[in-house]
């Protein structure tokens, strides 16, 4: 039998009420929209996308910290919002992007890495000893840092207590938002490293979120690429950068000029002024932006087209195995 997929997305959508104190007008925010994405064990996916593009809010839906307006999330086959907290703490975890506000200061690390096994309850203080002293040998941190505390420690030597306090309960699935961007950049590659070989060895999922594409490129195995609430391009990684259908995956991969992770996104060419998703425009909702946008795209939204991946985009077969970056620069369709 197949094993069940570490997570499974169904048609999710999460929007919010804004607005509307003092007299003003109720506007709803759109924040993740019918968003449907299957994770296999041990797979990395990445949700690359600019801020307000809905990918934290997606983060905290699957980690359970957020109720989807409609749709399902299931983790290990078993439906999230019939888990109680305890047993979806077993299964996934969170690595954060600030190490140092998402630890306790006045804890020593061992005991902010033993947080999880003392809420679970059940384990022995001699257990719970034992189990700290190995997830600090699988990190890469000494013996000696267990009684240090966050303030003592450098940004790289937190995020791997941080690292370590995600894994201390063995969980299946471990979401990244952002682990490395609050890092310099030498320290960046370590992290990355870090988490690689620990999916390898724990055989974890990884859930890579990051607006970094040079970053997602270096681990994931599946990219979604998000835009105004939906997942504009999924495909297996490779392909997704060897050959991007959407326009906007395009733009983004353009920009970046460099693998080298953390010197964040180059001028893409999208402009500084990040989209507003409370006020989304009609038709393709990235056409504002789009050079390739034509009458239908302002009008009409576009299906999502499937092959190796899916697109959402009228002209996603035409840039299909098209990839020319002059020629989108240039500003024409491909013929
Ligand atoms: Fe651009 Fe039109 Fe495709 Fe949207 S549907 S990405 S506006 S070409």
């Amino acid at each position: 039998m197949t094993a069940p997929a570490s997570i499974e997305l169904s048609h999710v959508h999460r929007s919010f009420r804004i607005g509307g104190r003092i007299g003003g007008t109720q506007r709803e925010l759109i924040a993740v929209d019918d968003v449907s994405l299957t994770l296999p064990r041990g797979g990395v996916l990445g949700v690359v996308g600019e801020s307000g593009c809905g990918k934290s809010t997606l983060a905290r839906i699957v980690m359970g910290l957020l109720d989807p307006t409609s749709g399902a999330v299931k983790v290990a086959g078993q439906t999230l919002s019939e888990m109680d907290r305890r047993a979806r703490a077993r299964l996934i975890q969170l690595v954060p992007q600030d190490p140092f506000s998402s630890l306790n200061p006045r804890r020593k690390v061992k005991d902010n890495i033993a947080l999880p096994l003392r809420a679970q309850g059940g384990t022995s203080s001699r257990e719970i000893e034992s189990r700290v002293a190995e997830l600090m040998g699988l990190v890469g941190l000494r013996p000696d840092m267990g009684t240090r505390y966050p303030a003592e420690l450098s940004g790289g030597q937190r995020q791997r207590v941080a690292i370590a306090r995600a894994l201390v309960l063995g969980p299946q699935i471990v979401v990244c938002d952002e682990p490395t961007s609050a890092l310099d950049v030498s320290v960046q590659a370590q992290i990355l490293n870090l988490l690689a070989r620990l999916r390898r060895e724990l055989d974890l999922s990884l859930i890579f979120i990051s607006h970094n594409l040079a970053v997602v490129e270096h681990i994931a195995t599946e990219v979604a690429v998000m835009y105004l609430g939906r997942v504009v391009e999924q495909a297996p990684a490779a392909e997704l950068f060897r050959n991007p259908r959407h326009p906007y995956t395009q733009a983004l991969l353009n920009s970046v000029l460099t693998p080298e992770p953390g010197l964040g996104l180059p001028e893409s060419g999208l402009g500084d002024t990040p989209p507003d998703p409370s006020n989304l425009p009609q038709g393709c909702r990235f056409h504002p932006r789009c050079r390739f946008a034509q009458d239908i795209c302002r009008s009409a939204a576009p299906p999502r087209l499937s092959g190796l991946g899916t697109a959402e985009c009228h002209f996603a077969e035409q840039f299909d195995g098209n990839h020319n970056k002059d020629q989108m620069q240039l500003g024409g369709l491909p013929e």
